[in-house]
């Protein structure tokens, strides 16, 4: 062997039992280090992955319509749409609360009047994260019935418009405020229309599948839009729900039945579990 290569291979040699000393002495230094700190120390040394934001409790305000001097619509001198819906609205809360945690207010709890502006400021107020104005429908026609869910747009047809016309009618400020272009135009820029078409479509589904689960004859009349005051500065995503009609008496009768009434409770409150599930990407954690 050339004596460079001697040389080179004595190097060699030498170098190993160096680099596994060295090795070793780190290793050894490196686990005293850390066997010596506390385990708070050690936190404090080591990274921290950054906590994850806590979950964002889910706000929802019920609106009870009318309530006081307004009894909305009345079926047969009997039906009042106020009392039906106030009854239907703490079922709602307490079967929402059931599924899904949440903090739910009512705009109103008894019979008592309250502006369509003074609702939709308690909204706001209390940073709602959904708003569901909860209705009773009537119609000239007696034969008139069924389920429908609106969420506010420009009305769809002439019956969404007489309609809105009379949902509007108790809370306007000033007898008749009239609905101009600037009021409109209002509604239309502060409404989450585009969630709302969701929240809309879910509880209408839900709605009437548990309905029709349980009772013969559930008309479905669909999601609609209309300018409903109500609706207008919620400044979340929001609908109004016409339960069934106190116009039709076999749906009225059902109005004032405590069945009728949960079926009613369930289907709204599963519709609004979806809505927040699929809603989860947005911050939302149920
Ligand atoms: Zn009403």
């Amino acid at each position: 062997m050339p004596v460079t290569s001697c040389f080179f291979l004595f190097l060699f040699l030498l170098s190993v039992p160096l680099l596994a000393d060295d090795e070793a002495s780190l290793d050894a230094v490196f686990k005293k280090v850390v066997s010596e700190e506390t385990p708070s120390e050690v936190q404090k040394v080591l990274p921290v992955a950054p906590a994850s934001p806590a979950p964002k409790p889910v706000v929802i305000v019920i609106d009870p319509g009318h309530g006081g001097k307004d009894a909305g619509a009345v079926g047969f001198g009997k039906y009042r749409e106020k009392d039906l819906v106030l009854q239907i609205s703490k079922k709602v809360a307490l079967e929402i609360k059931k599924i899904m945690p949440a903090r739910v207010y009512f705009t109103r709890q008894d019979d008592r009047y309250i502006s369509l502006a003074d609702r939709n400021l308690f909204a706001r107020r209390k940073s709602a994260d959904l708003f569901l104005s909860i209705h009773a429908n009537a119609s000239e026609n007696k034969r008139a019935r069924g389920v429908e869910v609106y969420y506010l747009n420009n009305a769809t047809s002439e019956a969404a418009r007489r309609l809105a016309r009379r949902e509007n009618e108790m809370g306007l400020p000033g007898a008749e405020e009239p609905l101009t272009q600037g009021v409109i135009a209002r509604m239309i820029q502060n409404a989450s229309t585009e969630e709302s078409a969701i929240l809309a479509n879910l509880i209408r589904e839900n709605l009437v599948g548990q309905l029709k689960r349980n009772y013969s004859g559930i008309h479905d009349l669909g999601v609609k839009t209309a300018l409903f005051y109500v609706l207008v500065d919620a400044k979340c995503p929001g609908v109004l729900i016409e339960t069934s009609f106190v116009s039709h008496l076999p749906e009225a009768k059902r109005l004032a039945n405590r069945s009728y009434q949960l079926s009613i409770a369930q289907g709204i409150a599963r519709g609004v579990k979806s809505y927040f599930e699929g809603a989860g990407k947005r911050g939302y954690n149920l």
